[in-house]
């Protein structure tokens, strides 16, 4: 599924992306899974920056309002997700803390923060692409996006869109960072030897 060289994506696509599309895939209407590949550009972007790698978009009357990748690190703020900032700059956009008539997108299962923030902005429909079933907020370990009294709006949610891309780049991802830190540990290793190594051979002389 995952592809790291693939540059056979379609026009409208980046090049370079870690998901790979079937051959000939074409856009040819606008539905949730043509914004899913939108919201999956995020996604590598927040990848190639070494960010986990998701990725939200936010759309009113099939136009794209706002775009956002996660950047916890970037901006070194752990409430920098995807969907914090793209509420953040839909609600500029439109120029209304009420996202009516809006739908965001995001690769993966809102989780409890993004959620409630969800909430409060009220866009119509949340659509994620894969489940988290540890943390998300959707359904997956709570729902904060069910009917809330307290929190007086309920969003239409559709999940599992794209999902197999969106749970690919973050698979590939934590597969990398994983490979990197044994990597990292091995090269210590070594270092050490060499270092008791060094100090043997001076103790002989
Ligand atoms: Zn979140």
């Amino acid at each position: 599924m995952i592809d790291e060289t693939s540059t056979d994506s379609p026009n409208d696509l980046p090049t370079g992306a870690p998901y790979d599309f079937q051959d000939g895939f074409q856009i040819e209407e606008r539905g949730d899974e043509y914004y899913m590949q939108l919201a999956l550009r995020e996604a590598q972007k927040a990848y190639d920056a070494k960010e986990v790698p998701v990725g939200a978009i936010i759309v009113r009357d099939g136009k794209v309002i706002a775009r956002s990748s996660n950047q916890v690190e970037t901006l070194k703020d752990a409430t920098a997700h995807a969907e914090m900032l793209s509420l953040s700059a839909a609600q500029i956009a439109i120029g209304d803390w009420r996202l009516e008539g809006c739908t965001l997108y995001v690769t993966k299962e809102p989780c409890p923060m993004c959620a409630g923030a969800i909430v409060h902005c009220r866009p119509d429909r949340v659509v994620y692409g894969c489940p988290d079933a540890k943390g998300g907020a959707a359904g997956g370990w709570i729902n904060l996006l069910d009917s809330n009294p307290p929190l007086n709006h309920r969003c239409e949610v559709s999940s599992g869109v794209m999902a197999d891309e969106c749970l690919g780049i973050l698979q590939s991802f934590f597969q990398s960072a994983r490979r990197r830190k044994k990597e990292e540990r091995k090269a210590a290793k070594l270092a050490e030897q060499a270092a008791e190594e060094q100090g043997g051979a001076k103790s002989c002389d």
